[in-house]
């Protein structure tokens, strides 16, 4: 029988295919620097040739596994010397803008921070936005249901997708590409593959919604002596913003001093405080927002629920800021968490963890930040150990969930690294039905086999 990789280059035609030094000189991902292994690297340059790959990666029982731009957290995108790697990497397009109804068309393959100022351009927001916005891309943002900065006011990619379409395992095309809000025509299958990891469908065109872009941007950082105050903050913020809070991340006073120590960012502010927090809001009237949002820092200074605070009067003092919460290369090499829980559980629980880390390894130190207002925390752990000591630091964040109300991931997914701990925050019933979910669209189990959930045991 012809060989799979031979078939697939009479397929694909224009260095469509990419085998040996040319797969092993790409990284395995943002966190692994080791070299990628794979059969084959396959670029479609359509929906449709996707399609005739992957019926003909079916027909030979060829595990595919589809990679945007690498930077997901969970080592979901990676593959084996034994797979076909499918990049988007040719489908990069901004298909189509409805300035009417605020609506974008963008093949699956393109940078989100490409996208973003594409729109802009357009005097549309794009609200989708994280750290690794100049890599990840479109498709890989809804396989993740990605999070980030703005999910408090916009939500999740899942609130913005509007329709995609999707090739299944088998080559067969779904086109789902509704554009209004509301369609209730019958299930909403978008819905499946959005957050499915690659595991369901390759994700080859996606319908946006839009937004108009703000007129006006406030931003500070401002430290706090207590989680309570960190919380009234939040809330006076929410309710006297009028609906344009749009960030609010907080930072424990290890994380900041950690990402801003010697060989660090420089400090913005004194390192020393208890928390920090990066708002941002935007709104409509440059004027009435800034003073809205400056007299809420001013109460909250002369009452003491803050003790400091900086408002950039430049884009470059702004980036001065963003850059000590979204550039965490100082404090890596680190163990990376993503949870979330309820507000009021999130002190006890830093506290609880913080107890455990330290009865574990003496050197061990947890740095916490995040997106509070959406329940979520990221927690770096540091030093790194070998394996056994990586999964038994799993078992301590995890562990300290217990009778939280918790998940094991806010916004990063499951992929291999969370694969153990699903049946903490999912049911027996529920990862049945997730089985059968997988079963019935990938029944042999080609499709990124291996992440989310193990094979469902052959029915009999
Ligand atoms: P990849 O890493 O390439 O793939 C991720 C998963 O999606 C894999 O399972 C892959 O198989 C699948 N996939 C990729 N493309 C497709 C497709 N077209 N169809 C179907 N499946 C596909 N995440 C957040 O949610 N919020 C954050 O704030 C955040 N901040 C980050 C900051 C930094 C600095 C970094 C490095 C990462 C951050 N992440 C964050 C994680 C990551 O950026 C997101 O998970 C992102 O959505 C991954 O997109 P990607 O294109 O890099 O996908
Ligand atoms: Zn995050």
């Amino acid at each position: 029988m012809t060989n799979i990789v031979d078939r697939l280059k009479e397929l694909v035609k224009d260095g469509g295919v990419v085998t040996g030094a040319d797969i092993s000189s790409r990284a395995t991902s943002y966190w692994d620097p080791s070299p990628t292994a794979a059969k084959a690297l396959v670029r479609p340059g359509s929906t449709q040739e996707l399609s005739d790959i992957l019926r003909l990666c079916h027909a030979h029982d060829q595990s595919v596994v589809v990679q945007g731009g690498l930077t997901g957290v969970v080592a979901g995108a990676v593959s084996s010397k034994d797979d076909v790697i499918i990049s988007l990497e040719r489908m990069q397009a901004l298909e189509s803008v409805d300035e009417m109804d605020g609506v974008a068309v963008v093949q699956a393959g393109a940078v989100l921070q490409v996208v973003q100022e594409q729109l802009a351009e357009r005097g549309f927001l794009l609200p989708l936005d994280l750290g690794a916005r100049g890599s990840c891309t479109i498709g890989g943002t809804v396989a993740t249901n990605a999070g980030g900065i703005n999910v408090l006011r916009y939500g999740m990619m899942r609130n913005l997708v509007l329709g995609l379409e999707v090739v299944l395992a088998d080559g067969t095309i779904i086109s789902s590409m509704n554009r209004m809000l509301k369609n209730n025509a019958g299930y909403d299958l978008k819905q499946l593959f959005i957050g499915s990891e690659g595991t369901l469908g390759i994700v080859t065109r996606v319908v946006i919604r839009l937004f108009p872009l703000a007129k006006s941007r406030q931003t500070a950082l401002f430290a706090a002596t207590s989680f309570d105050a960190v919380v009234r903050m939040l809330k006076s913020m929410q309710s006297d913003l009028a609906g344009t809070l749009s960030a609010y991340e907080v930072m424990w006073g290890e994380y900041f001093s950690a990402v801003t120590g010697d060989a660090g960012h420089s400090a913005p502010m004194a390192p020393d405080y208890p928390y920090y927090v990066l708002v941002e809001a935007q709104g409509a009237d440059p004027d009435a927002d800034t003073d809205r949002f400056e007299a809420i820092l001013e109460r909250a200074l002369e009452s003491g629920d803050i003790i400091d605070a900086i408002l950039p009067k430049s884009e470059s003092e702004r980036a001065a800021l963003w850059v000590v919460r979204e550039d965490f290369e100082p404090v890596l090499p680190a163990y990376l968490y993503d949870v979330s829980l309820p507000i009021r559980a999130m002190s006890s629980y830093v506290e609880r963890l913080r107890a455990k880390l330290a009865a574990w390894n003496a050197a061990a130190v947890g740095l916490v930040f995040g997106h509070i207002a959406d329940g979520n925390l990221h927690i770096f752990v540091r030093p790194c150990g070998d394996g056994a000591a990586h999964d038994e630091c799993d078992a301590i964040v995890y562990g300290c969930l217990a009778g939280l109300s918790g998940s094991i991931s806010a916004e990063h997914g499951i992929g291999i690294e969370k694969k153990a701990w699903l049946s903490e925050s999912r049911s027996g019933a529920e990862i049945a039905l997730m089985r059968s979910m997988k079963r019935l669209l990938d029944p042999k189990n080609l499709l990124n086999p291996g992440k989310v959930i193990d094979p469902a045991p052959p029915s009999r």
